[in-house]
């Protein structure tokens, strides 16, 4: 390893060390203290949005010429989802070879540390094209629910937004992703003693076995469409007709039309047994990210700058994760996505991220900051 590959790996190391699950803010906001430490004494202006709803804030950074073009954004979330211990347990932060091993170093606090270095070397010299903006969320791995009206404003006044999720399968960016939608669905039968009154009884979970197989059976893979339930809860007791259950819905789709199709099916779900009662919520999260003209023209200019770094960029086929990226992409704002450090493991105890793919992406990030 070169002693600058060292350097990277070390200041990464202190990030991810922070540990920062979504639901405890203050971790996260020790993530956001670090970025404000980082920029210190640096051309850029930084807002700190205090966090609501139990999440940690959020932190805005502006720089680049005053002028009033389009801005270029980045946008990087910082909260995991491993909870707090995992590093001391399950996955100490540690380095062994190329890799770099940690709670969230793939997804995404690699990807945020690289593309903030590149914003201040950008900051520092003086050499954007474009006001730039970095915005810093606490809550993507539960959907931004905090989040997502400041992501849909920054991306309002953006030209292009660049996000910061891992790169894909040896380093390819993401360029179209499925939409996603969530369902909570509540079931009220009727409970009653499971040996002397079995006949009285309607089983909330006996109800919720026929809908789960009716919604699992929605998924079509050649439309792209899938449906899961994996989350499930019911019942009292071992020998009570279960008078509550639920379960939740994970849905993906890869049009808006799909999405609406969807939410009109699986909300408009009736109960199999008249007796009990079915509460469906919920609907599409995060529209699907269509890799359009304009996203395809900014992937060229990705393509470019990447062959004058000195590699060939690719992009895959549209993944089923959904990002912070459909957002923007849905407001027809050209997005590029998976920009972030290379590795694997995502929401794994094996995840790890590559330090020698620092070097090539930041100044990937650096080049589109100056480029588009
Ligand atoms: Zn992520």
């Amino acid at each position: 390893m070169t002693s600058m590959n060292e350097n990277e790996a070390a200041a990464l190391s202190l990030w991810v060390a922070q540990e920062s699950p979504t639901s405890h803010a203050a971790g996260v906001n020790g993530m956001m203290d670090l970025v404000q430490k980082d920029i210190a004494g640096l051309p850029i202006a930084l807002e700190r949005i205090p966090g609501r709803d139990g999440l940690g804030d959020m932190v805005v950074l502006r720089a680049g010429p005053g002028n009033s073009q389009p801005a270029v954004a980045v946008m990087s979330h910082l909260d995991t989802v491993h909870p707090v211990g995992t590093s001391a347990k399950d996955l100490p932060v540690r380095i062994e070879g190329d890799r770099l091993y940690g709670p969230g170093v793939y997804d995404m606090k690699g990807g945020a540390w690289l593309a903030l270095q590149a914003f201040k070397q950008v900051a520092a010299a003086g050499s954007a094209r474009r006001p730039m903006v970095f915005l810093f969320t606490p809550d993507e791995e539960i959907g931004s629910p905090t989040s997502r009206s400041v992501i849909e404003d920054i991306g309002r006044g953006s030209a292009a937004v660049l996000v910061t999720e891992p790169a894909r399968l040896g380093g390819k960016i993401v360029t179209a992703r499925k939409g996603v939608g969530r369902f909570e669905v509540k079931l009220e039968g009727r409970p009653s003693h499971s040996g002397s009154r079995h006949a009285d009884g309607r089983s909330a979970i006996r109800e919720a076995a026929h809908q789960i197989l009716a919604i699992e059976g929605m998924t079509d893979y050649a439309r792209g469409i899938t449906t899961s339930v994996a989350l499930i809860g019911g019942g009292t007791a071992a020998n009570v007709i279960p008078q509550h259950a639920w379960f939740s819905v994970d849905c993906r789709v890869t049009t808006a039309a799909d999405g609406r199709l969807m939410e009109e099916r699986i909300l408009g779900l009736k109960s199999h047994d008249p007796d009990v009662k079915l509460r469906i919520t919920g609907g599409m999260n995060r529209p699907p990210y269509e890799k359009s003209p304009e996203v395809a023209g900014l992937f060229e200019i990705a393509h470019k700058v990447a062959a004058g770094i000195g590699f060939e960029l690719q992009d895959c086929p549209m993944t089923g994760g959904g990002s912070d990226g459909n957002f923007t992409a849905a407001l027809g704002v050209p997005t590029l996505d998976g920009l972030g450090i290379d590795g694997d493991g995502a929401h794994t105890l094996q995840e790890y991220a590559l330090i020698s793919s620092i070097a090539p992406r930041q100044a990937l990030i650096k080049g589109l900051l100056e480029t588009v």
